[in-house]
Protein backbone atom coordinates (compact mmCIF):
# COMPACT_ATOMS: atom_id res chain seq x y z
CA UNK A 1 0.00 0.00 0.00
CA UNK A 2 3.28 2.37 0.16
CA UNK A 3 1.75 3.77 -3.26
CA UNK A 4 -0.88 5.16 -1.04
CA UNK A 5 0.00 5.68 2.19
CA UNK A 6 3.08 7.84 3.33
CA UNK A 7 4.96 7.18 6.80
CA UNK A 8 2.62 9.98 8.44
CA UNK A 9 -0.41 7.57 7.58
CA UNK A 10 1.41 4.94 9.43
CA UNK A 11 2.33 7.19 12.87
CA UNK A 12 -1.71 8.21 12.74
CA UNK A 13 -2.80 3.89 11.73
CA UNK A 14 -0.15 2.69 14.81
CA UNK A 15 -1.55 5.96 17.23
CA UNK A 16 -5.15 4.76 16.98
CA UNK A 17 -4.93 1.37 16.65
CA UNK A 18 -3.70 2.34 20.34
CA UNK A 19 -6.23 4.23 20.93
CA UNK A 20 -8.59 1.37 19.83
CA UNK A 21 -6.88 -1.20 22.04
CA UNK A 22 -7.02 0.73 25.05
CA UNK A 23 -10.01 2.90 25.40
CA UNK A 24 -12.19 1.35 23.13
CA UNK A 25 -11.79 -2.81 22.57
CA UNK A 26 -12.43 -3.09 26.95
CA UNK A 27 -15.83 -1.55 26.71
CA UNK A 28 -17.19 -2.01 22.92
CA UNK A 29 -19.27 -5.28 23.73
CA UNK A 30 -20.77 -3.44 27.04
CA UNK A 31 -21.54 -0.80 25.29
CA UNK A 32 -22.93 -2.76 22.28
CA UNK A 33 -25.34 -4.49 25.06
CA UNK A 34 -26.40 -1.29 26.44
CA UNK A 35 -26.88 0.66 23.13
CA UNK A 36 -24.99 3.26 25.15
CA UNK A 37 -23.17 6.01 22.94
CA UNK A 38 -19.70 6.27 23.76
CA UNK A 39 -19.67 9.77 24.98
CA UNK A 40 -16.04 10.25 26.69
CA UNK A 41 -14.25 8.21 23.90
CA UNK A 42 -15.66 10.61 21.51
CA UNK A 43 -14.84 13.56 23.34
CA UNK A 44 -11.00 11.85 23.91
CA UNK A 45 -11.13 11.60 19.89
CA UNK A 46 -12.00 15.23 19.71
CA UNK A 47 -9.38 15.98 21.52
CA UNK A 48 -6.50 14.10 19.02
CA UNK A 49 -8.29 15.93 16.55
CA UNK A 50 -10.18 12.96 14.75
CA UNK A 51 -13.34 14.30 14.61
CA UNK A 52 -11.82 17.50 12.31
CA UNK A 53 -9.46 15.25 10.32
CA UNK A 54 -9.59 16.80 7.30
CA UNK A 55 -10.83 20.57 8.32
CA UNK A 56 -8.09 23.08 7.38
CA UNK A 57 -5.99 24.21 10.45
CA UNK A 58 -7.15 27.74 9.84
CA UNK A 59 -10.95 26.72 11.06
CA UNK A 60 -9.79 24.50 13.99
CA UNK A 61 -9.36 21.25 12.27
CA UNK A 62 -6.10 19.20 11.93
CA UNK A 63 -5.69 19.57 7.80
CA UNK A 64 -5.02 16.21 6.81
CA UNK A 65 -5.48 14.55 3.53
CA UNK A 66 -8.95 12.23 2.91
CA UNK A 67 -6.27 8.85 3.32
CA UNK A 68 -5.91 10.08 6.99
CA UNK A 69 -9.50 10.23 7.63
CA UNK A 70 -9.95 6.63 5.75
CA UNK A 71 -6.66 5.05 7.85
CA UNK A 72 -8.80 6.36 11.35
CA UNK A 73 -12.15 5.09 10.27
CA UNK A 74 -10.65 1.45 9.02
CA UNK A 75 -8.43 1.23 12.16
CA UNK A 76 -11.69 2.27 14.52
CA UNK A 77 -13.69 -0.34 12.70
CA UNK A 78 -11.51 -3.38 13.27
CA UNK A 79 -12.16 -3.18 17.29
CA UNK A 80 -15.97 -1.38 17.01
CA UNK A 81 -17.85 -0.72 14.08
CA UNK A 82 -20.02 2.11 16.28
CA UNK A 83 -17.19 4.12 16.77
CA UNK A 84 -15.94 4.15 13.40
CA UNK A 85 -19.60 5.04 12.13
CA UNK A 86 -19.28 8.19 14.77
CA UNK A 87 -16.53 9.71 13.35
CA UNK A 88 -17.09 8.78 9.29
CA UNK A 89 -20.94 9.99 10.03
CA UNK A 90 -19.46 13.28 11.43
CA UNK A 91 -16.64 13.51 9.02
CA UNK A 92 -17.74 12.65 5.64
CA UNK A 93 -21.63 13.46 5.68
CA UNK A 94 -21.67 16.80 7.98
CA UNK A 95 -18.55 18.19 7.63
CA UNK A 96 -17.80 17.52 3.79
CA UNK A 97 -21.38 19.59 2.72
CA UNK A 98 -20.52 22.77 4.97
CA UNK A 99 -16.77 22.55 3.33
CA UNK A 100 -17.48 21.81 0.12
CA UNK A 101 -20.97 24.36 -0.29
CA UNK A 102 -20.43 26.60 2.23
CA UNK A 103 -20.22 30.03 2.14
CA UNK A 104 -17.21 31.69 4.61
CA UNK A 105 -19.54 33.16 7.14
CA UNK A 106 -21.07 29.28 7.51
CA UNK A 107 -17.87 27.96 7.77
CA UNK A 108 -16.63 30.13 10.14
CA UNK A 109 -19.31 29.95 12.48
CA UNK A 110 -20.03 26.16 12.00
CA UNK A 111 -16.89 24.25 11.46
CA UNK A 112 -14.43 25.23 14.24
CA UNK A 113 -17.59 24.21 16.60
CA UNK A 114 -18.08 20.70 14.52
CA UNK A 115 -13.99 20.08 14.44
CA UNK A 116 -13.57 20.23 18.44
CA UNK A 117 -16.83 20.82 20.17
CA UNK A 118 -20.44 19.02 18.48
CA UNK A 119 -21.45 16.04 16.65
CA UNK A 120 -23.13 16.97 13.57
CA UNK A 121 -25.51 15.24 10.98
CA UNK A 122 -26.97 14.89 7.41
CA UNK A 123 -30.44 14.29 6.86
CA UNK A 124 -31.61 13.06 3.49
CA UNK A 125 -33.73 9.82 4.38
CA UNK A 126 -37.33 10.40 4.69
CA UNK A 127 -40.12 7.77 5.32
CA UNK A 128 -41.28 7.89 1.62
CA UNK A 129 -38.13 9.30 0.04
CA UNK A 130 -35.13 6.18 0.81
CA UNK A 131 -33.40 4.68 -2.06
CA UNK A 132 -35.41 7.23 -4.17
CA UNK A 133 -34.21 10.61 -2.11
CA UNK A 134 -35.84 12.81 -4.52
CA UNK A 135 -39.15 12.02 -3.24
CA UNK A 136 -38.53 14.51 -0.28
CA UNK A 137 -41.74 15.33 1.02
CA UNK A 138 -39.78 17.71 3.76
CA UNK A 139 -41.06 21.36 3.01
CA UNK A 140 -39.67 24.73 3.43
CA UNK A 141 -41.75 27.74 2.50
CA UNK A 142 -39.94 31.13 2.10
CA UNK A 143 -40.88 33.12 4.93
CA UNK A 144 -39.49 36.84 5.96
CA UNK A 145 -35.60 36.67 5.73
CA UNK A 146 -35.95 32.94 5.50
CA UNK A 147 -37.91 29.32 5.38
CA UNK A 148 -40.40 27.38 7.38
CA UNK A 149 -39.45 24.04 7.15
CA UNK A 150 -41.57 21.07 8.07
CA UNK A 151 -40.65 17.27 8.14
CA UNK A 152 -39.19 13.75 9.04
CA UNK A 153 -36.21 12.79 8.55
CA UNK A 154 -35.36 9.26 9.50
CA UNK A 155 -32.63 6.86 10.91
CA UNK A 156 -30.36 10.19 11.43
CA UNK A 157 -27.04 9.21 12.58
CA UNK A 158 -26.47 11.40 15.31
CA UNK A 159 -30.17 12.93 15.71
CA UNK A 160 -30.00 12.77 19.36
CA UNK A 161 -26.47 13.22 20.49
CA UNK A 162 -25.63 15.79 17.40
CA UNK A 163 -26.56 20.08 17.62
CA UNK A 164 -25.13 20.47 13.93
CA UNK A 165 -27.32 19.01 10.97
CA UNK A 166 -27.38 19.54 7.07
CA UNK A 167 -30.88 18.61 5.87
CA UNK A 168 -32.62 18.95 2.60
CA UNK A 169 -36.07 20.28 1.68
CA UNK A 170 -38.31 21.22 -0.92
CA UNK A 171 -38.21 24.58 -1.96
CA UNK A 172 -40.36 24.16 -5.23
CA UNK A 173 -42.27 20.72 -5.70
CA UNK A 174 -42.59 21.27 -9.45
CA UNK A 175 -39.14 21.02 -10.46
CA UNK A 176 -38.36 17.63 -8.58
CA UNK A 177 -34.61 17.50 -7.58
CA UNK A 178 -34.08 20.56 -8.85
CA UNK A 179 -36.50 21.39 -6.68
CA UNK A 180 -34.82 20.45 -3.07
CA UNK A 181 -32.21 22.50 -1.57
CA UNK A 182 -30.12 22.18 1.69
CA UNK A 183 -29.81 23.79 4.74
CA UNK A 184 -28.35 24.21 8.21
CA UNK A 185 -30.11 23.78 11.54
CA UNK A 186 -29.10 23.22 14.83
CA UNK A 187 -30.75 21.19 18.13
CA UNK A 188 -29.87 20.79 21.74
CA UNK A 189 -27.96 17.42 22.11
CA UNK A 190 -30.17 14.96 24.12
CA UNK A 191 -27.61 14.60 26.74
CA UNK A 192 -27.32 18.06 27.67
CA UNK A 193 -26.25 17.23 31.02
CA UNK A 194 -23.90 14.61 30.35
CA UNK A 195 -22.15 17.06 27.29
CA UNK A 196 -22.00 19.44 30.13
CA UNK A 197 -20.29 17.36 32.72
CA UNK A 198 -18.17 16.00 30.47
CA UNK A 199 -17.15 19.12 29.12
CA UNK A 200 -17.55 18.00 25.30
CA UNK A 201 -21.23 17.94 22.57
CA UNK A 202 -23.11 20.94 23.18
CA UNK A 203 -22.12 24.70 22.76
CA UNK A 204 -23.26 27.66 23.99
CA UNK A 205 -22.26 29.45 20.94
CA UNK A 206 -24.83 28.48 18.96
CA UNK A 207 -28.80 29.49 18.94
CA UNK A 208 -31.26 26.96 19.03
CA UNK A 209 -34.37 27.68 17.15
CA UNK A 210 -37.58 25.94 18.35
CA UNK A 211 -39.31 23.35 16.25
CA UNK A 212 -36.00 21.29 15.41
CA UNK A 213 -35.91 17.99 17.69
CA UNK A 214 -34.64 13.81 18.02
CA UNK A 215 -37.36 11.15 17.77
CA UNK A 216 -37.46 8.06 20.07
CA UNK A 217 -33.26 6.06 19.83
CA UNK A 218 -33.75 3.07 17.30
CA UNK A 219 -33.18 -0.66 18.97
CA UNK A 220 -30.53 -1.64 16.05
CA UNK A 221 -29.23 -4.74 15.33
CA UNK A 222 -25.79 -3.33 14.42
CA UNK A 223 -24.25 -0.01 15.37
CA UNK A 224 -25.80 -0.22 18.69
CA UNK A 225 -23.45 2.61 20.05
CA UNK A 226 -24.20 4.62 17.59
CA UNK A 227 -26.97 7.01 17.72
CA UNK A 228 -29.92 6.53 14.95
CA UNK A 229 -32.94 8.81 15.32
CA UNK A 230 -35.82 10.28 13.82
CA UNK A 231 -34.79 14.41 13.12
CA UNK A 232 -38.15 16.12 13.11
CA UNK A 233 -38.74 19.52 11.63
CA UNK A 234 -41.83 21.33 12.59
CA UNK A 235 -42.66 24.67 11.30
CA UNK A 236 -38.92 25.46 11.91
CA UNK A 237 -37.48 28.69 11.05
CA UNK A 238 -34.29 28.29 9.17
CA UNK A 239 -32.80 32.30 8.28
CA UNK A 240 -31.73 32.99 4.74
CA UNK A 241 -28.27 32.09 5.89
CA UNK A 242 -28.58 28.75 6.59
CA UNK A 243 -29.57 28.23 3.48
CA UNK A 244 -26.33 25.63 2.24
CA UNK A 245 -25.57 26.47 -1.55
CA UNK A 246 -28.07 27.80 -4.09
CA UNK A 247 -31.76 27.20 -3.67
CA UNK A 248 -32.34 23.66 -5.99
CA UNK A 249 -28.69 22.78 -5.53
CA UNK A 250 -29.30 20.53 -2.39
CA UNK A 251 -29.96 17.09 -4.26
CA UNK A 252 -26.95 17.48 -6.16
CA UNK A 253 -24.96 18.59 -3.31
CA UNK A 254 -25.91 16.22 -1.30
CA UNK A 255 -25.44 12.72 -4.26
CA UNK A 256 -22.02 14.44 -3.94
CA UNK A 257 -22.02 14.02 -0.11
CA UNK A 258 -22.32 10.66 -0.42
CA UNK A 259 -20.07 9.72 -2.83
CA UNK A 260 -17.20 10.85 -0.45
CA UNK A 261 -19.12 9.37 2.37
CA UNK A 262 -19.16 5.89 0.35
CA UNK A 263 -15.39 6.01 0.58
CA UNK A 264 -15.70 6.23 4.34
CA UNK A 265 -17.79 3.24 4.80
CA UNK A 266 -16.03 1.42 2.50
CA UNK A 267 -12.53 1.54 4.67
CA UNK A 268 -15.21 0.84 7.39
CA UNK A 269 -16.40 -2.27 6.15
CA UNK A 270 -12.37 -3.20 5.51
CA UNK A 271 -11.91 -2.90 8.84
CA UNK A 272 -14.08 -5.19 10.28
CA UNK A 273 -13.08 -7.35 7.58
CA UNK A 274 -9.86 -7.29 8.94
CA UNK A 275 -11.48 -7.08 12.65
CA UNK A 276 -13.40 -10.57 11.68
CA UNK A 277 -10.35 -12.04 10.17
CA UNK A 278 -7.99 -11.17 12.79
CA UNK A 279 -10.09 -12.82 15.61
CA UNK A 280 -10.31 -15.90 13.57
CA UNK A 281 -6.98 -16.69 13.06
CA UNK A 282 -6.13 -16.14 16.32
CA UNK A 283 -8.50 -18.45 17.78
CA UNK A 284 -7.24 -20.86 15.08
CA UNK A 285 -4.37 -20.81 16.42
CA UNK A 286 -5.67 -21.61 20.46
CA UNK A 287 -7.92 -23.94 19.54
CA UNK A 288 -7.19 -27.81 19.38
CA UNK A 289 -9.38 -30.38 17.05
CA UNK A 290 -8.43 -34.21 16.08
CA UNK A 291 -4.92 -33.81 17.52
CA UNK A 292 -4.58 -30.46 15.94
CA UNK A 293 -4.71 -26.30 15.45
CA UNK A 294 -7.18 -25.36 13.65
CA UNK A 295 -4.89 -23.25 11.93
CA UNK A 296 -3.44 -26.85 10.35
CA UNK A 297 -6.25 -27.70 8.95
CA UNK A 298 -6.23 -26.12 4.79
CA UNK A 299 -10.15 -25.78 4.84
CA UNK A 300 -9.61 -22.89 7.28
CA UNK A 301 -6.03 -22.11 5.88
CA UNK A 302 -8.32 -21.30 2.24
CA UNK A 303 -10.65 -19.46 4.21
CA UNK A 304 -7.86 -17.01 5.01
CA UNK A 305 -6.36 -16.67 2.20
CA UNK A 306 -9.89 -16.16 0.30
CA UNK A 307 -10.41 -13.32 2.88
CA UNK A 308 -7.04 -12.17 2.92
CA UNK A 309 -7.16 -11.57 -0.56
CA UNK A 310 -10.64 -9.78 -1.08
CA UNK A 311 -9.42 -7.71 1.82
CA UNK A 312 -6.21 -6.61 -0.59
CA UNK A 313 -8.27 -5.64 -3.31
CA UNK A 314 -10.80 -4.00 -1.37
CA UNK A 315 -8.33 -1.76 0.50
CA UNK A 316 -6.97 -0.75 -3.62
CA UNK A 317 -10.41 -0.13 -4.57
CA UNK A 318 -10.63 2.42 -1.49
CA UNK A 319 -7.64 4.30 -1.48
CA UNK A 320 -7.71 4.09 -5.07
CA UNK A 321 -10.84 5.95 -5.32
CA UNK A 322 -9.59 8.26 -2.30
CA UNK A 323 -6.27 8.97 -4.35
CA UNK A 324 -9.31 9.79 -7.44
CA UNK A 325 -11.05 12.10 -5.09
CA UNK A 326 -7.62 14.02 -3.82
CA UNK A 327 -6.95 14.95 -7.51
CA UNK A 328 -10.68 16.63 -8.17
CA UNK A 329 -10.95 13.77 -10.23
CA UNK A 330 -14.31 11.84 -11.40
CA UNK A 331 -15.00 9.13 -8.32
CA UNK A 332 -18.59 8.59 -8.27
CA UNK A 333 -18.31 4.79 -10.11
CA UNK A 334 -15.00 3.60 -7.97
CA UNK A 335 -16.43 5.32 -4.76
CA UNK A 336 -19.52 2.80 -5.07
CA UNK A 337 -17.36 0.15 -6.81
CA UNK A 338 -15.79 0.57 -2.76
CA UNK A 339 -18.37 0.63 -1.09
CA UNK A 340 -20.32 -2.11 -2.59
CA UNK A 341 -17.36 -4.74 -2.68
CA UNK A 342 -16.10 -4.10 1.24
CA UNK A 343 -19.33 -4.14 2.20
CA UNK A 344 -20.45 -7.30 0.51
CA UNK A 345 -16.60 -8.49 2.04
CA UNK A 346 -17.47 -7.32 5.61
CA UNK A 347 -20.55 -9.34 6.01
CA UNK A 348 -18.78 -12.27 4.13
CA UNK A 349 -16.02 -11.81 6.85
CA UNK A 350 -18.00 -11.28 9.46
CA UNK A 351 -20.49 -14.32 8.96
CA UNK A 352 -16.85 -16.98 8.31
CA UNK A 353 -14.88 -15.24 11.11
CA UNK A 354 -17.89 -16.80 13.30
CA UNK A 355 -18.35 -19.84 11.38
CA UNK A 356 -14.73 -20.54 12.24
CA UNK A 357 -14.72 -19.58 15.85
CA UNK A 358 -17.54 -22.27 16.21
CA UNK A 359 -19.91 -22.04 19.21
CA UNK A 360 -18.34 -19.62 20.93
CA UNK A 361 -18.08 -17.30 17.71
CA UNK A 362 -21.73 -17.25 18.02
CA UNK A 363 -21.70 -16.02 21.70
CA UNK A 364 -20.72 -12.30 23.23
CA UNK A 365 -17.66 -14.07 24.51
CA UNK A 366 -15.60 -12.99 20.98
CA UNK A 367 -16.54 -9.75 19.10
CA UNK A 368 -17.24 -11.72 15.83
CA UNK A 369 -20.88 -11.54 16.59
CA UNK A 370 -21.50 -7.67 16.91
CA UNK A 371 -19.05 -7.46 13.95
CA UNK A 372 -21.48 -9.35 11.77
CA UNK A 373 -24.22 -7.62 13.41
CA UNK A 374 -22.41 -4.15 12.31
CA UNK A 375 -21.32 -5.55 9.19
CA UNK A 376 -25.03 -5.85 7.91
CA UNK A 377 -25.79 -1.99 7.65
CA UNK A 378 -22.92 -1.01 5.55
CA UNK A 379 -24.44 -2.97 2.59
CA UNK A 380 -27.88 -0.88 3.51
CA UNK A 381 -26.92 3.38 4.82
CA UNK A 382 -25.41 5.53 2.31
CA UNK A 383 -27.39 3.58 -0.58
CA UNK A 384 -27.95 -0.27 -0.54
CA UNK A 385 -25.95 -2.51 -2.25
CA UNK A 386 -28.63 -2.17 -5.18
CA UNK A 387 -28.21 1.64 -5.02
CA UNK A 388 -24.41 0.95 -5.65
CA UNK A 389 -25.11 -1.27 -8.56
CA UNK A 390 -26.96 1.10 -10.17
CA UNK A 391 -24.75 3.90 -9.55
CA UNK A 392 -22.32 1.48 -11.28
CA UNK A 393 -24.04 0.24 -13.88
CA UNK A 394 -25.50 3.78 -15.13
CA UNK A 395 -21.60 5.09 -15.13
CA UNK A 396 -20.19 2.19 -16.58
CA UNK A 397 -22.53 2.59 -19.70
CA UNK A 398 -22.40 5.77 -19.83
CA UNK A 399 -18.59 5.35 -20.70
CA UNK A 400 -18.99 3.02 -22.88
CA UNK A 401 -21.57 4.42 -24.96
CA UNK A 402 -19.79 7.77 -24.69
CA UNK A 403 -16.21 6.25 -26.30
CA UNK A 404 -14.45 5.11 -23.65
CA UNK A 405 -14.50 1.53 -25.26
CA UNK A 406 -11.68 0.53 -27.22
CA UNK A 407 -13.30 -3.01 -28.40
CA UNK A 408 -15.61 -3.23 -31.52
CA UNK A 409 -18.00 -5.88 -31.18
CA UNK A 410 -18.08 -5.67 -35.85
C1 LIG B 1 -28.14 2.59 11.11
C2 LIG B 1 -28.54 3.49 9.99
C3 LIG B 1 -28.01 4.79 9.93
C4 LIG B 1 -28.42 5.66 8.91
N1 LIG B 1 -27.93 6.94 8.90
C5 LIG B 1 -28.46 7.84 8.02
C6 LIG B 1 -28.08 9.24 8.09
O1 LIG B 1 -27.26 9.64 8.92
N2 LIG B 1 -28.68 10.09 7.22
C7 LIG B 1 -29.60 9.68 6.28
O2 LIG B 1 -30.09 10.52 5.54
N3 LIG B 1 -29.96 8.37 6.19
C8 LIG B 1 -29.43 7.46 7.04
N4 LIG B 1 -29.80 6.12 6.97
C9 LIG B 1 -30.78 5.72 5.97
C10 LIG B 1 -30.21 4.84 4.86
O3 LIG B 1 -29.41 5.62 4.01
C11 LIG B 1 -31.40 4.18 4.13
O4 LIG B 1 -31.94 3.23 5.03
C12 LIG B 1 -30.99 3.55 2.83
O5 LIG B 1 -30.63 4.52 1.88
C13 LIG B 1 -32.11 2.67 2.23
O6 LIG B 1 -33.34 3.33 2.22
P1 LIG B 1 -34.64 2.60 2.82
O7 LIG B 1 -34.28 2.11 4.19
O8 LIG B 1 -35.78 3.53 2.72
O9 LIG B 1 -34.88 1.35 1.91
P2 LIG B 1 -35.72 1.31 0.55
O10 LIG B 1 -35.29 2.38 -0.36
O11 LIG B 1 -37.17 1.21 0.88
O12 LIG B 1 -35.22 -0.08 -0.05
C14 LIG B 1 -35.71 -1.35 0.40
C15 LIG B 1 -35.05 -2.42 -0.47
O13 LIG B 1 -35.43 -2.22 -1.86
C16 LIG B 1 -34.27 -2.11 -2.66
N5 LIG B 1 -34.50 -1.19 -3.78
C17 LIG B 1 -35.00 0.07 -3.72
N6 LIG B 1 -35.04 0.62 -4.95
C18 LIG B 1 -34.52 -0.32 -5.80
C19 LIG B 1 -34.29 -0.38 -7.22
N7 LIG B 1 -34.56 0.66 -8.01
N8 LIG B 1 -33.77 -1.51 -7.75
C20 LIG B 1 -33.46 -2.56 -6.94
N9 LIG B 1 -33.66 -2.56 -5.60
C21 LIG B 1 -34.19 -1.47 -5.04
C22 LIG B 1 -33.19 -1.59 -1.73
O14 LIG B 1 -31.90 -1.87 -2.23
C23 LIG B 1 -33.53 -2.34 -0.44
O15 LIG B 1 -32.98 -3.63 -0.52
C24 LIG B 1 -29.36 5.23 7.95
C25 LIG B 1 -29.87 3.91 7.99
C26 LIG B 1 -29.49 3.07 9.01
C27 LIG B 1 -30.09 1.68 9.06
Amino acid sequence: MERYLTADHERLRAEVRDFAQQIIAPRARDLDERAEFPWEAVKAMAERGWLGLTVPRELGGAGLDYLSYLVVIEELAKVDASHAITVSAHTGLALSPLLAFGSDAQKRKYVPLLARTVLGGFGLTEPAAGSDASRSRTRAQRENGGYRVSGSKIFITHAGVGEIFVVTAVTDPDLGPRGITSFIVTKPTVDLDRARSIGYGHSDALEFAPGVYAGKKEDKMGWRASDTRELILEDAFVPEQNRLGGEGEGFVNFMKTLDAGRIGLAALSLGLAQGALASAILYADRRTQFGKKLREFQALQFEFADLATGIEAGRHLTYHAAWLKERAKRYTKEAAMAKLFCSELAMKATIRAVQMIGGLGYTDQYPVERMMRDAKVCEIGEGTSEIQRMVIARNLISEMLGGASEIQIE
